[in-house]
């Protein structure tokens, strides 16, 4: 018997059920695909349900749907997030016990003047869990890592973030504790996804080295943006990704991605497209910027 080894490259596709998917988020579907498969690597889909009050009813099974529809196939049975609580739990209280976390009280209101920063009312208040937030303690340090896309990036933790929230007061747990843990639970390798969790990446490298967990690669995506210049899906109602629409739509997505498919694929599957795009996969193609405004694709 030979030692079991852990694959090479492992990615993920990882929606928010808060609504249908839309142009920008075939682009970060489809990179993380074509980056997985172009080396032989897995690709994993997981559910990012966190927050049940935000999802919308129908969303998990629309988007799984589109998927399909578009000619994605992933290893493995999904994950969702709503059944790793269990685990999110075990850490959280973890870290509390160390120290690590503390209870919060603070409301909105008192926390408006500061813009976000979390002064660090609480961190020596010794509050119990019940009705509080919890926010992990931050070094006054730097954290940075180099981009494959967006290059080098770096954040003050303490002066730039503050002490943040892992688990909300209403007791849902937030997205930098759970992405985290299951990404190092599902051994993943490489993650790529949208440059609007570039400024996190930083708060999940503090984790990941308060936990001992290995550090995988990142690839930020540029944003595909509307002219008013927000992200696809947030303030405007991007239309959701129609199945008759697959070939177009992979088309447009692949050549935001710097990628050069020829005219003789106008007519091919979306099956057809997706396996031309892993064997001519070019990830140093993508363009080198923040946003994409959506006008400018073809
Ligand atoms: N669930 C997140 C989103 O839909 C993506 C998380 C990630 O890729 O790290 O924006
Ligand atoms: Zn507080």
């Amino acid at each position: 018997m030979t030692a079991k080894t852990s694959p090479a490259y492992i990615g993920r596709f990882a929606p928010t059920p808060s609504g249908h998917l839309h142009f920008g988020s075939l682009v970060a579907a489809l990179a993380s695909y074509l980056d997985a498969r172009s080396v032989g690597g897995r690709w994993l889909v997981r559910m990012e349900d966190l927050d049940p009050p935000r999802e919308e009813p129908g969303a998990q099974v629309a988007i799984l749907k589109a998927l399909e529809s578009y000619g994605f196939e992933w290893d493995g049975d999904m994950v969702r997030q709503s059944d790793r609580h269990d685990a999110y739990a075990q850490v959280l209280n973890s870290l509390f016990n160390h120290g690590l976390a503390y209870a919060c009280t603070c409301s909105r209101k008192q926390l408006e003047p500061y813009h976000g920063i979390y002064p660090g009312l609480c961190r020596n208040a010794g509050h119990d869990q019940q009705d509080a937030a919890i926010r992990l303690r931050v070094p006054e340090l730097e954290y940075h890592f180099i981009d494959r896309v967006q290059g080098e990036y770096r954040q003050h933790l303490g002066r730039d973030v503050g002490d943040f929230v892992i688990r909300r007061r209403d007791g849902l747990y937030a997205y930098q504790l759970a992405v985290v843990l299951d990404d190092a639970w599902q051994g993943i390798t490489d993650i790529v996804r949208g440059a609007d969790l570039l400024d996190s990446t930083p708060r999940q490298l503090y984790l990941q080295e308060l936990l001992g967990l290995r550090q995988p690669r990142y690839l930020h995506l540029p944003l595909i943006t509307q002219p008013d210049g927000n992200k696809l899906g947030k303030s405007y109602r991007s239309p959701p990704l129609e199945a008759h629409q697959a070939t177009p739509l992979l088309l447009r997505a692949l050549r935001a991605l710097g990628q050069n498919p020829g005219a003789e694929l106008e007519h091919a599957t979306p099956q057809e497209l997706l396996k031309w795009g892993s064997a001519h996969w070019d990830a140093t193609r993508i363009p080198r910027t923040l946003t994409l405004p959506e006008a400018q694709l073809l």
